[in-house]
This record gives C-alpha cells, structure tokens and sequence, in this order.
C-alpha cells in the first residue's frame, strides 16, 4: 500500500530559529514527534515531516526537491542562491514569519575616521556573508577585499585580519562589546517559509494551504489583542477611530446604565498604553486587553 502523501519542512535543527520555529508548529496546533538522532520529526496530528539541519543547507534542500518547504533567514537564502541561476533552482518565499529579524551591517572600529562607504575602498572587510557583501560593494562602487571568515566575524579586526567586518547583528550589543560601530546596512532580514519551483502533488498541496492557514492566524493573533471597555454610546465612533485596526465593534447595552454601551472588538494591532489613556480620555471605563490565540478571517 503507498503511504498517503506528507508535506516535507525543513528548518534549523539548532541555533536562533529551532525555538521560535517550533513555537510557530506547535502554535499552529502541530505536534512534533522526533525521530532517530534528531535529525528528524513528524507530525503526530497532520501530515508534516520535519527535517532538523544546519541552516545553511535548507535553501539547497528546497532547491532540490529534498524537502518541499524550508525555514531560514532571508539573509541565508540570498547568500546561498545563486540570482544568475537556473530559475527553477530558486526557492520563492511564501511567508514572512515576523522573527529572526536582523540586519547583515557593515562595522568598522570605533576609532576609525569613517566618512561614508567610500572609507572601505581598498581595505579588507571580513564577512560569512560574501555574496550578499560582494553585491553591496559593486553596487556601491567600491573595491574591496572580501575575507571570507565561518564564524566569529567581529574579532577579525584585532587578530588584524582584517579591517573591517560584515556581519549580522540584531542590538548592536556584541560589535561594542568588540570595539566595532555600525556604520552601513547591507540588507535587512527576518525568517521566511520558503517553497521548491515544482509543482506539489494536488493532494499535498490542500495540506501547505491548511499549513498557510493555520500559520497566517498565529501570526495575525500574535498582532491582535481582543478589546473591551464600557463607553458613553456617542463616543463609540471617536474611540473605534482611537484603536489602531479596530474592526467593527460588537456594541451591547449595559443593563441599569442608560446612555453607556459596552464595546467589545479585535484590534488589528498590539494596544499600548498612549492608546488606552486616550480611550480612557474618551469617557471609556474598565478597558480590558486580551491575547487572542487564534484567529481565521
Ligand atoms: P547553523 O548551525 O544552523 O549553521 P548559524 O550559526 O549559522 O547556525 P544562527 O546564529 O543560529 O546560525 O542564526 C540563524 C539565523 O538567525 C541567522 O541566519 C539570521 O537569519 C537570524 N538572526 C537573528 N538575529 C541574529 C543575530 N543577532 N545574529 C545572528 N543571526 C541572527
Ligand atoms: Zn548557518
């Protein structure tokens, strides 16, 4: 008997994205099972496999059909796909996934006179990241020295090899703490779902738009808050419009209290407290935010 079709995802087996990639699954409802050495999982509740690699490797995999879907860093597809190759080697993004945000910078030592980008002209800039610095640099029109380095870019420069560094940085915190100050950004990056140039077949293709559903409703319940307060009636229009994507509230009378309403409705983003002391200024009383787990349009 042939088995029933699964869907095949590829994400980071460990490092920044295994955690908030698997919150993502396991919000979305899926549930993980390991497989041997942890190279691999599959799902108890819907038809996905997971495949645990380094995330490198999860452009090419898609690329190649290994896998069917794959989550990385837009800073790792871009350097790992050629753009002169083969169209149907380049995996598309399907979804951006809001986490794993951060930006590949160029940094140069605090105590260097840097003036613009032309400061790199002739110096020797280390980086993980050659492509995406190479396609900077020529753009920019500068000529420098790309020293290709595998891991801990920032110390580069005081083991004097090189310059300047090329790296991915999120708060900065760890170029300081090397002497280094962010001058450029090369590119900025968050992670994204991304899919093979082959078709999948029909039946595993229902699956991926169940598995697009389930994730557009994490991301868009992470956004949303559900919102009540009671509230004068002829202020529901003032306080719909202090809401930041406020859909249109459900209004209910308050029993005993004539004149007051009580306003439930989801906000399309989060409510910070300048919002909540405007509403409150609007007349509106008992102003509850709530997370919203789920949500399907
Ligand atoms: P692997 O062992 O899978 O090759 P890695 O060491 O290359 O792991 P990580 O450091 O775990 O990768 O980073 C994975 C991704 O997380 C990066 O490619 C980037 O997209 C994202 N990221 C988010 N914030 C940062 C940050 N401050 N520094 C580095 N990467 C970050
Ligand atoms: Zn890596």
């Amino acid at each position: 008997m042939t088995q029933p079709p699964r869907l095949r995802l590829a994400m980071q087996k460990s490092g920044r994205l295994s955690d908030p990639s698997r919150r993502l699954l396991e919000r979305s409802g899926i549930e993980l099972q390991s497989g041997g050495q942890r190279l691999s999982a599959s799902a108890t509740n819907f038809p996905l496999d997971v495949m645990l690699v380094r995330d490198d490797d999860i452009p090419r995999f898609v690329a190649q059909g290994v896998c069917d879907l794959g989550i990385v860093g837009q800073n790792v597809l871009l350097e790992t796909i050629d753009p002169a190759g083969p169209a149907a080697q380049k995996p598309q993004v399907v979804r951006k996934l809001g986490f794993g945000n951060c930006r590949l910078a160029l940094a140069v030592p605090v105590a260097a006179a840097y003036e613009g980008v032309g400061w790199f002209r002739g110096r020797r800039i280390a980086t993980s990241y050659p492509r995406c610095l190479e396609q900077y640099l020529a753009k920019n029109e500068v000529s420098a020295t790309v020293v290709e380095i595998s891991g801990a870019v920032e110390g580069a420069p005081v083991l004097g090899v090189a310059d300047a560094v090329c790296d991915l940085v999120a708060t900065g915190s760890t170029l300081r703490a090397n002497g280094l100050r962010e001058v450029e950004t090369v590119l900025t990056s968050e992670a994204v779902l991304i899919q093979g140039d082959r078709a999948l077949p029909a039946a595993t293709q229902v699956y991926l738009q169940q598995l697009l559903e389930r994730f557009d409703g994490v991301m868009k319940a992470a956004r949303s808050k559900y919102i009540m307060m009671n509230a004068p009636a002829e202020a529901v229009d003032l306080i719909t419009s202090l809401v930041p994507g406020m859909e249109e509230p459900t209004i209910v009378p308050l029993h005993g209290k004539s004149g007051r309403v009580a306003l439930h409705a989801v906000a399309g983003e989060n409510v910070f407290w300048e919002t909540m002391h405007k509403l409150k200024a609007a007349g509106a009383s008992s102003i509850l935010v709530v997370d919203i787990e789920k949500i399907i349009a």
